[in-house]
C-alpha cells in the first residue's frame, strides 16, 4: 500500500487540476469528460497524462501546441504525492478510509482557493458530509465536533453579515463548519495557526507587491494546508497547547 500510495496521490492530484478547471468553467464532463490542453483543447492521449513526468519531459509545454503548462500542475500532482504518502504511512486503513477522502478534498479546496479564489459548493458540501459522518466512525465525543462545526459557521457567518462581505466570503462559512465538525475545540487552535501564517505571509505580500489591505486574501490557502497538517498530527500540538494555557 505504501508503495502505491504516491501514486494515486499524483493520480488524483492530476484528476483534482482537469476537476478544478472544469468546475470553475463549468464545463460538462466534469467527472468523465476526456482531459485536453486548456490552451489549445487539444484532446490528451495517456502518454500526455502521466503525472509529473509528462510535464517533465515535454519541457513543461503541451506536447501539440508547446505553449506553457504553468508549473502549479506539476506542483499538485508532487503535493498529493507527498500527502498521501505521509498519510498511508501513519494512519491505519482504519482510519485512513475517512481520512483520504477528506484530505483529498482538502487539497482541492485548497489548490481551487489559491488559483480562482473561489469556494466550490460541488467540493465544499461532500467535505463537509464526509466529515459530519466520520465524526461516528472516528470515535471522538460528537456532540464536541458538531457543536463547534455550528460555532464555526456561526464564526464566519457574523463577519460575513457583519462586514456585509468585504472581510470574509460566503465560502469561509462552509470552512468554519468543515474544520469545527473535523476538530473539535482544537478548531480554535487551527484558526490560530492559520491567522498567525496568513498574517505573515499577507505582511510579505505587502511588502515585496503593490499589494493593498483592500487586495483579499484567499483564506482557504491558509486554513486548509493547516488542516491537513492537525489532521496528521492528531491531538499533540491540542493537548500541548492545553498544557501551555494551564488546564490540563
Ligand atoms: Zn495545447
Amino acid at each position: 500500500m505504501l508503495v502505491y500510495a504516491p501514486v494515486l496521490g499524483a493520480i488524483l492530484g492530476s484528476f483534482s487540476t482537469m476537476l478544478v478547471y472544469r468546475l470553475h468553467h463549468d464545463e460538462t464532463g466534469v467527472w468523465l469528460g476526456r482531459s485536453r490542453c486548456p490552451q489549445c483543447r487539444q484532446q490528451l492521449g495517456w502518454k500526455n497524462l502521466i503525472p509529473i513526468f509528462s510535464w517533465l519531459f515535454q519541457g513543461g509545454k503541451c506536447a501539440f501546441c508547446r505553449k506553457e503548462i504553468p508549473v502549479i500542475y506539476p506542483v499538485i500532482e508532487i503535493a498529493f504525492a507527498t500527502v498521501f504518502f505521509l498519510f498511508v504511512q501513519k494512519f491505519s486503513s482504519t482510519e485512513l478510509l475517512w481520512m483520504l477522502p477528506i484530505v483529498f478534498l482538502l487539497l482541492v479546496l485548497f489548490f481551487y482557493d489559491l488559483w480562482f479564489m473561489e469556494v466550490d459548493d460541488r467540493i465544499a458540501w461532500p467535505a463537509i458530509g464526509i466529515a459530519g459522518l466520520a465524526i461516528w466512525w472516528r470515535d471522538v465525543p460528537y456532540a464536541e465536533h458538531l457543536i463547534a462545526g455550528g460555532l464555526g459557521f456561526l464564526f464566519y457567518a457574523a463577519q460575513f453579515y457583519g462586514s456585509k462581505g468585504r472581510w470574509v466570503g460566503a465560502g469561509d462559512m462552509r470552512f468554519g463548519l468543515l474544520l469545527g465538525l473535523l476538530f473539535g475545540w482544537q478548531t480554535l487552535l487551527v484558526l490560530l495557526v492559520s491567522y498567525v501564517v496568513g498574517t505573515i505571509v499577507g505582511l510579505g505580500l505587502v511588502f515585496t507587491k503593490d499589494y493593498g489591505p483592500k487586495s483579499q486574501l484567499p483564506m482557504g490557502a491558509f486554513l486548509m494546508p493547516v488542516a491537513i497538517i492537525f489532521l496528521y498530527l492528531g491531538n499533540g500540538p491540542w493537548n500541548w497547547y492545553l498544557d501551555y494555557l494551564g488546564f490540563a
